[in-house]
């Protein structure tokens, strides 16, 4: 079983490598991102509660997303493995996953975060808010919230996953095939 967290600021690119990943390794892919806007557009009383938190850029507070994730993963018992991307966002959501992980007798694997300037970042979330109709992707004060608590809140994960001798990061500015060719070559050699 592979169980591989894929973490970068927004925009980095995790969404698109966590769709591919999931097809080559056969896991299942968990984006508490999406789980939130599908509760949202759905307008269930969790979506109702983050909306606003979304929109901002905020992160959602932990016990939520530590719940909506859980749920997901017993859900699918039986895979070959996951995905985590999106999650975790904070110490706390890191160990949290730790403890649960093991309850369950799995562990995480190695995690890779992929790296870009936040110019290009920018950039990149700006173009895809012309399409996506995502309102966090449109406005650029928003955005750099998102940065800011990734700066803030999700950083510290290197350190923690480090420690654990389960960190990689990755150049992930490129095409989209060079880099998935990069997380394959780590999946595969380490
Ligand atoms: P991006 O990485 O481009 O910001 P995501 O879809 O991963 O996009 O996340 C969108 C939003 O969902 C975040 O800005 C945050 O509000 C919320 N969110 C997603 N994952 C988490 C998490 N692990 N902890 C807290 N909030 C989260």
């Amino acid at each position: 079983m592979v169980n591989i967290v894929i973490f970068g600021k927004p925009g980095a690119g995790k969404g698109t490598q966590a769709e591919f990943l999931k097809s080559k390794y056969n896991l299942i892919h968990i984006s508490t991102g999406d789980l939130f806007r599908h509760h949202i557009i759905n307008k269930t009383p969790l979506g109702l509660k983050v909306n606003s938190i979304l929109e901002n850029g905020d992160l959602v507070p932990d016990k939520l997303t530590i719940e909506i994730l859980e749920n997901e993963v017993k859900k699918n018992k039986k895979a070959n493995g996951f995905i985590f991307d999106g999650f975790p966002r904070t110490i706390n959501q890191a160990k949290k996953l730790d403890d649960f992980l093991k309850s369950l007798a799995m562990q995480i694997s190695f995690t890779i975060a992929l790296e870009a300037e936040d110019e290009i970042l920018l950039n990149r979330l700006l173009k895809r808010g012309e399409t996506s109709g995502r309102s966090d992707d449109i406005n650029k004060e928003k955005i750099l919230n998102r940065f800011k608590e990734y700066n803030d809140k999700t950083l510290p994960l290197k350190e923690f996953y480090s420690k654990q001798n389960k960190f990689f990061s990755i150049n992930g500015v490129g095409g989209i095939k060079v880099i998935s060719e990069r997380l394959i070559s780590i999946i595969e050699n380490s």
